[in-house]
């Protein structure tokens, strides 16, 4: 159970409102963030516990910002208010009710970054301990690396805002399209797919810095469990793919359970994606290296020639087009940051008789961790 504070974060606009919670749960890990994105889910919120802090859009589809203030103000008295807002919205409410909430935001770049703060400041302001910033920071960014702090909160705001022109675009030449009759101007059909690849690029920088950079704090981990929730999530490839895939009983490991469940997806999604002629056939096998485990991925597609063994780990780089295979190359960039994070490694080589093996080092469970955390998941 948490005894941290407790946050609502009321907005329906959910790319925004993952962001808003991305920003927070790193500034803020010991608070619960309570997500409503809906009516139904904010008078359930109403009727639970006092929140210390609510954080309301202003611009909510399904009510009235000053009615959700209100109710909350009535039912929770000693709640802090933060609404966040386009400008326009803001203006206009702090002209009418100034004293209904405690801080403002604008729903911009520099207000998604100033949100944890301004949200910090007002649990300081009720008492509540936040948990430092700087410490947790550092609990999480492992020894390995030095954190690029703020400079990825930049690159996660920019890459979330710059969706919006980008998905503009796309929408415009779509419309342009649509009415040019049937044979669509080959400029309008450029436009769109340079748009649609920024905005597959900016999703893939997401996922990079949300995945990689946004880790848990490391704790006992079960391979075997990471392992089943890959391959269901990659159900229909697999299923479509009519991949074989062959495993073998998976030992405890210690880290994020999150990052090592796209480590594995990751690698099995690869591995059916450049598959050969033939069925795909994919081979998970394991073995000790000293405290360590060394995971063995081995498929029998395509192959990777040993000169691009190294470079394929790259963010941004690939070895075919987009037309022969679809893809950013975020995937094993990925992957080798989740593995450094682990302290560990990762590694290609070509596979006798053709196809490749990655290779992975993961972290052994400390001792003691490992029995307790196999009767935390097969609870
Ligand atoms: P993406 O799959 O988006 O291209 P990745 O970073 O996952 O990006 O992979 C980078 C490149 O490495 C791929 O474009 C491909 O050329 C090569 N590659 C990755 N995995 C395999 C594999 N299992 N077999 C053959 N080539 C692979």
């Amino acid at each position: 159970m948490s005894t941290g504070p407790a946050i609502l974060l009321i907005d329906a606009n959910p790319s925004d409102r993952a962001l808003s919670q991305l920003l927070l749960q790193r500034e803020l890990p010991q608070a619960s963030i309570h997500v409503i994105p809906d009516a139904v889910a904010l008078s359930t919120a109403l009727l639970s516990g006092a929140p210390d802090v609510a954080i309301v859009a202003a611009d909510l589809p399904w009510a009235d910002a000053d009615a959700v203030i209100a109710a909350l103000k009535e039912r929770h008295p000693r709640t802090a208010i933060v609404l966040f807002g386009h400008g326009s919205d803001l203006m206009m409410r702090t002209v009418d009710r100034l004293l209904a909430y405690d801080a403002l935001v604008q729903r911009t770049s520099a207000g998604f970054l100033r949100l944890p703060a301004v949200v910090g400041e007002a649990l300081h302001r009720a008492g509540r301990r936040t948990g430092t910033p700087s410490t947790a920071i550092d609990d999480r960014g492992g020894a390995e690396s030095p954190r690029g702090g703020n400079m990825q909160d930049i690159a996660l705001v920019f890459s979330h805002d710059l969706q919006e022109p980008v998905q503009q675009i796309v929408r415009l030449a779509r419309r342009a399209q649509g009415s040019e009759g049937h044979e669509p101007a080959r400029t309008i059909r450029q436009v769109l797919a340079c748009a649609e690849r920024a905005s597959s690029m900016l999703d893939g920088m997401t996922e990079y810095l949300t995945i990689a950079e946004l880790g848990r704090p490391p704790a006992p981990v079960d391979l075997n469990a990471c392992l089943t929730l890959a391959l269901d999530n990659l159900r229909s490839i697999i299923d479509e793919a009519q991949a074989d895939i062959r495993t073998v009983p998976l030992p405890m490991s210690f880290g994020d359970e999150h990052q090592i469940v796209h480590l594995f997806q990751n690698l099995i999604s690869n591995a059916i994606k450049f598959r050969g002629r033939e069925r795909p056939v994919i081979d998970i096998g394991v073995e000790p290296r000293g405290e360590q485990w060394l995971i063995a991925v081995r498929d029998n597609g395509i192959g990777i020639p040993r000169a691009f063994t190294e470079r394929i780990f790259e963010f941004g780089k690939r070895l075919h087009t987009r037309e022969e295979y679809p893809g950013m190359g975020v995937g094993l960039a990925l992957c080798r940051r989740i593995v450094e994070r682990h302290g560990g490694r990762i590694w290609s080589e070509p596979r006798d008789g053709g196809g490749s093996v990655f290779y992975v080092l993961l972290p052994g469970a400390p001792a003691g961790a490992a029995s307790a955390a196999h009767q935390a998941v097969t609870r």
